[in-house]
């Protein structure tokens, strides 16, 4: 069997979700533990685990992650107040899901950009 995710059975609507975009290069879902007012995760719809395995084939995919995320921020009223991507990548990246995706944060003012530790 080809490689799985959990995102991948999101999209194949295999596990429920609140899909707010779906077009044939991306899908995007509320995330379930959401850490702001607007958080949604923004997906392409093939498999690519980590920014580590992103090929130059992958750049219009990648690309056009970026042009959803501002397009959902648009729907949701966030834009003008603005709103903050992340993409985590491997262990010390925080990353739990391996399927690339773009965190969309927003609702309120997002803070520091990193915690110090
Ligand atoms: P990351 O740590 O960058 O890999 O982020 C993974 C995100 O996926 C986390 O914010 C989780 O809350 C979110 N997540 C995990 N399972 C689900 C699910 N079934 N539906 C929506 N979001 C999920």
């Amino acid at each position: 069997m080809a490689e799985d995710s959990l995102f991948l059975k999101i999209m194949r609507k295999e596990i429920p979700a609140t899909i707010v975009y779906e077009d044939d290069r991306a899908t995007a879902f509320r995330d379930i533990n959401p850490q702001a007012p607007t958080h949604i995760l923004v997906v392409p719809n093939t498999l690519i685990p980590t920014v580590n395995d992103v090929s130059e084939e992958d750049e219009a995919t990648v690309g056009h992650l970026f042009t959803v995320a501002a397009k959902i921020a648009r729907q949701e009223g966030i834009a003008e107040d603005g709103y903050r991507l992340i993409v985590n990548c491997n262990k010390h990246g925080g990353q739990e899901v391996y399927h690339l995706h773009v965190h969309l944060l927003g609702g309120r003012p997002m803070g520091p950009m990193v915690v110090r530790k």
